[in-house]
């Protein structure tokens, strides 16, 4: 783990430069945002903890895709929550969250995927840094960023990344809308210093703003029917290449 403020580290898995965020709190506890995402991983993350004499107190997971759902009996009981939109598709979409664990990243114990409970709160409840909750639709049903004003991180959750490009939620009644809201939200965050996206680097306030006029340029490309020139997607993986055209088939309708 890397510490990026002052009690505020974060984990990068090498599947899809996938982030973990800790937060240190009082007396040993910390909040974990995404814990993920390979069995080993988080063996890991469990064993830095612990020598850091951390044990979670309380966990959140920033929305319901199996990447960020994800959990370890070394990792404690701590109660996991998620924004009651994101707990209704953990539950409904079970079975899917599932199959992408098994498929991507197999050995996990099943029966700690999406143990979620729903809170539907400003703030999330513990006795450490204040940490403020951003929720949207945008990316997912009940996407939740996390804000800590102490310290200025913003753990943006599946947006604001350097090296994916915006993912819609493209089963959603309205897509685009619901994406440009979170990003209006998550820009309208004041004292952003840092910007911890799920997947990718962490960037600073001017990173944040390049990375939201970025994605709006992208989004503006995709509806117009114009090509994008989006450098995420030079070199991408095939999944993003393939979601990409998706997206510009979504909009061709
Ligand atoms: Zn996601």
């Amino acid at each position: 783990m890397t510490e990026i403020a002052p009690g505020v580290l974060v984990a990068t898995s090498s599947y899809a430069m996938t982030t973990s965020t800790v937060v240190v709190g009082s007396s040993g506890g910390c909040l974990l945002i995404d814990p993920a995402v390979t069995v080993a991983d988080l063996a890991a993350l469990a064993g830095e903890l612990a020598e850091l004499g951390l044990r979670p107190a309380v966990a959140w997971s920033t929305h319901p895709h199996w990447d960020h759902v994800l959990w370890s009996a070394e990792l404690g009981d701590a109660p996991r929550y998620a924004a009651p939109a994101a707990v209704i598709i953990a539950e409904t979409e079970r079975d899917g969250i599932v199959d992408g664990v098994e498929k991507s990243a197999p050995g996990h114990d099943l029966s700690l995927i999406g143990r979620l409970r729903p809170l539907d709160a400003p703030v999330i409840p513990w006795d450490g840094p204040t940490a403020q909750l951003i929720v949207h639709d945008g990316h997912a049903p009940g996407h939740g960023a996390v804000f800590l004003p102490d310290s200025g991180v913003l753990v943006a959750g599946d947006m604001c990344s350097d090296v994916e490009i915006p993912l819609l939620d493209t089963v959603a009644a309205d897509p685009l809308g619901d994406y440009r809201t979170g990003m209006e939200r998550l820009a309208a965050v004041p004292g952003v210093r840092q910007v911890v996206p799920g997947h990718g680097h962490v960037g600073d306030a001017g990173e944040l703003h390049r990375r939201l006029t970025l994605d709006a340029a992208y989004l503006d490309a995709i509806t117009s029917g114009k090509p994008t020139d989006d450098p995420r997607l030079e070199d991408c993986a095939e999944w993003m290449r393939v979601t990409h055209d998706e997206h510009v088939r979504y909009f061709e309708r």
